[in-house]
């Protein structure tokens, strides 16, 4: 059976061109960039053009790049490195409700040592609102971090404005941006963004690859102790072949950024335009301006979503009914709850995200699955 890849939230396949550029740094490209001889030196050589390729995508200096093994990694390493580094500065962080469990376990942890987080509350549609924002800043806070676009719901928000309160209070504000990087324009610098969270496998690259954006001058502790890679913050013998992935998927996604957005945008909108004729009874969740062009999040009243998953699933087609880690749990999930929808609404979403490699067919092909499932569940 043909399989019908409408998870691209959750990680997104390799591409062709990429995979092309990774893998002599598994065969003839082996030696280890910290070594002194030819092999070694050509390694380190090609790892730090690589950092420029990310560095270009988000509009930074290459030297504001760190790379870590994952988007959650980096997102650990922002909330972690810069709350011990400013302990003594104060204990207040700020981020909001719906952000990704990376980022709220690592706050979680951190009240456990004494920090103190406001989780702000999100609108209907995913917004976190300014003002609450504004009023939860206190003399003690360190840290704002507000996710760029959210993962379940693809609602966008307002990071210019919550850079601009940041730096009128002087405090450093990161941005979880796994999901944006990749499918809206972004330029750091413009933005006044101080840190940034990417992932290689949300972006046609690798598993297991991630990159930290720190602006100059903001001083963070080093977070894995050992060696001196990664300008001393980061040891490990270097992910060579998953730097070089994430370098070129960066390349790639900055020449085809306009065409990406369009092409998977009307997808999305073809998608959601025809379950809203097909289907009665369905809730659309999350912003319908300011949101990630190939998301689609669609509650479908009486029906739960692991069963509708396992419907679609029978059928070849991938979905996922909120994100990828709480596809297995049993409890609804924390963004669908913050927006409002009650548990039985959440538990009956379904998430469809396209991407790159989808096609108008895979959609027609989705669209009367998911018209057949929808209609046997509501039946049972
Ligand atoms: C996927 C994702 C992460 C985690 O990235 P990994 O590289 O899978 O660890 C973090 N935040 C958001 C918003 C994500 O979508």
């Amino acid at each position: 059976m043909d399989t019908y890849y409408f998870d691209n939230a959750a990680t997104t396949k390799v591409k062709k061109e990429v995979l092309q550029e990774m893998l002599p740094y598994y065969s003839e490209k082996y030696g280890n960039p910290s070594a002194v001889y030819a092999i070694a030196r050509e390694a380190k050589k090609d790892i730090e053009k690589s950092r420029e390729k990310v560095a270009n995508l988000i509009g930074c200096d290459k030297k504001e790049i760190y790379f870590t093994a994952s988007g959650s990694e980096a997102d650990n390493t922002a909330i972690k490195s810069i709350a011990y580094k400013n302990r003594f500065k104060g204990n207040h962080i700020i981020t909001s409700k719906i952000e990704h469990h990376a980022i709220l376990e690592s706050c979680e942890f951190l009240e456990k040592q004494g920090f103190e987080i406001t989780y702000l509350n999100v609108d209907k549609n995913g917004f976190i609102n300014l003002n609450e924002l504004r009023n939860s800043i206190r003399e003690e806070t360190i840290l704002i971090s507000i996710m760029f676009a959210n993962n379940e719901i693809g609602t966008i928000e307002p990071i210019e404005d919550i850079a601009q309160i940041a730096k009128e209070k002087n405090i450093i504000f990161h941005t979880d941006a796994v999901q944006a990087v990749g499918n809206v324009n972004i330029d750091v610098k413009s933005m006044g963004i101080d840190m940034l969270s990417l992932s290689g496998h949300k972006i046609y690259g690798p598993k297991g690859i991630g990159a930290l954006y720190v602006k100059n001058g903001i001083e963070f502790d080093k977070f894995i102790n050992g060696g001196h890679q990664e300008r001393n913050k980061r040891a490990g013998t270097e992910n060579t072949a998953g730097i070089i992935g994430l370098g070129k998927a960066s390349e790639l996604a900055k020449e085809s950024l306009n065409e990406h957005i369009k092409k998977v945008k009307e997808l999305r909108d073809y998608y959601v335009e025809q379950v809203n004729n097909k289907i009665p009874n369905i809730r659309i969740n999350g912003a319908l301006n300011a949101r990630l062009p190939g998301n689609s999040n669609i509650s479908f009243e009486g029906v739960n979503g692991n069963d509708l998953l396992l419907e679609l699933d029978n059928v070849g087609i991938c979905a996922s009914s909120g994100s990828a880690c709480n596809s297995e749990e049993t409890a609804p999930s924390h963004v669908l709850s913050a927006i409002g929808l009650d548990s039985k609404t959440a538990k009956s979403a379904l998430r469809v995200t396209f991407g790159e490699f989808n096609t108008k067919y895979e959609v027609d092909y989705l669209l009367e699955n998911l018209e057949k499932a929808v209609k046997k569940l509501r039946n049972l």
